[in-house]
């Protein structure tokens, strides 16, 4: 059953009629010809970052769109993935009126940013299995249900979801679905922005703090309709990617050849690392990953979590999460920083 989508039913009221700010650099952009800057009330005297950035960020977009086949209008970037998964919140969702739907156990930041917005959460918990629900996730959803949150590969779980219910969700969900693929380049699954088209409810979150070796930057990338883009563009800050991460991430995504042999690296790490906690008398069970990290059931998460960390290393005790009562979360680390964890795990007692 093919639903009627319109994206002005979904905007919140107030956000429909907003004209965004126009800034310096909206209403003259430099086209790279020597002109005399007296408008933006900037120090003149060069050191790099005297200027404003392009609050577009159009030579970043490029590359990235050029990457995927896209367009610059099919992007929207943000100080993180976090930004944009709140510029996403408060362009949709009306507080205390709206609802949001997320699927424990996931990333916490959902639930954060409802909490933030004063927008309801409905939780529908992932399957034994970490498979979406669908039937239940459909029965959650009522007229102000605005965004199903699909974290896909999930943390802390490690899996991606199932195509076959992703798509049962992106035709009959009546909201927008946000698919977060903070962890796509470590999978065997492709991404979603392929399905833009087919979608008009998709939006596809990424981020450059995983694969792309760049937390300490904060860039997230949002994928979706140019439209839906056009409205998350009216309430986003104008400035809000500074020069030196747009520099930065430039650099960064330009040089493909040098993530992949990092992306290779991580992955065999984690092929080791699945291997080696296998082995380990008390891990009970491990769950295969597509994504830098690994979740693992042992005896005792909490008394593990304690002597690991007295040992020098820090993982993530996932326990308290539901569905992961003694789970144990590890990153893929560098060779060196693998073999120190195995070798923590195989002296406990
Ligand atoms: C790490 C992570 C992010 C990244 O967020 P940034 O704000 O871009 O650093 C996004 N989503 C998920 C599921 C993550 O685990």
């Amino acid at each position: 059953m093919k639903k009627e989508f319109d994206i002005e039913n979904l905007i919140r009221k107030n956000v429909r009629g907003l004209k965004p700010y126009s800034s310096a650099r909206d209403e003259y952009v430099s086209d790279g010809s020597p002109m005399v800057f007296l408008d933006a009330n900037e120090n003149p005297f060069e050191n790099g970052v005297n200027r404003y950035p392009d609050p577009q960020q159009r030579s970043l977009k490029q590359e990235l769109a050029n990457k995927e086949g896209l367009e610059r209008g099919n992007i929207l970037l943000g100080n993180g993935s976090d930004e944009v998964l709140d510029l996403i919140f408060r362009a949709f969702c009306e507080p205390s009126v709206d609802n949001v739907i997320t699927l424990p156990p996931t990333y916490g930041m959902y639930a954060v940013l409802a909490n933030i917005n004063d927008v309801e959460n409905r939780e529908v918990w992932l399957t034994e299995d970490f498979e979406p629900d669908v039937d239940k996730i459909l029965d959650a959803a009522d007229s102000k249900s605005k965004i199903l949150f699909l974290c896909s590969p999930n943390n802390p779980t490690g899996n991606s979801f199932s195509r076959k219910s992703i798509v049962k969700l992106l035709e009959n969900f009546r909201g927008l679905v946000v698919i977060d693929e903070a962890y796509v380049d470590f999978s065997t699954t492709e991404s979603w922005i392929s399905h833009l088209q087919r979608f008009p409810n998709l939006m596809v979150t990424q981020t450059l703090s995983k694969a792309y070796g760049m937390a300490g930057i904060r860039l997230g990338i949002c994928w979706a309709s140019s439209d839906i883009i056009a409205i998350l563009n009216k309430i986003k800050p104008p400035y809000n990617v500074n020069e030196l991460t747009q520099q930065k991430a430039l650099e960064r995504v330009r040089d493909a050849a040098s993530v992949k042999r990092e992306i290779s690296r991580i992955l065999r790490g984690r092929e080791r690392l699945v291997n080696a906690l296998k082995s380990i008398p008390f891990v009970v069970h491990v769950h295969p990953s597509d994504a830098n990290f690994v979740l693992a059931k042992v005896d005792n998460a909490d008394r593990r979590y304690d002597q690991i960390l007295k040992a020098g290393v820090v993982v993530r005790n996932r326990t308290t999460q539901p569905l992961c009562t003694d789970t144990l979360r590890f990153t893929v680390g560098t060779e060196a920083e693998n073999e120190k964890l195995i070798e923590v795990l195989k002296s406990l007692q």
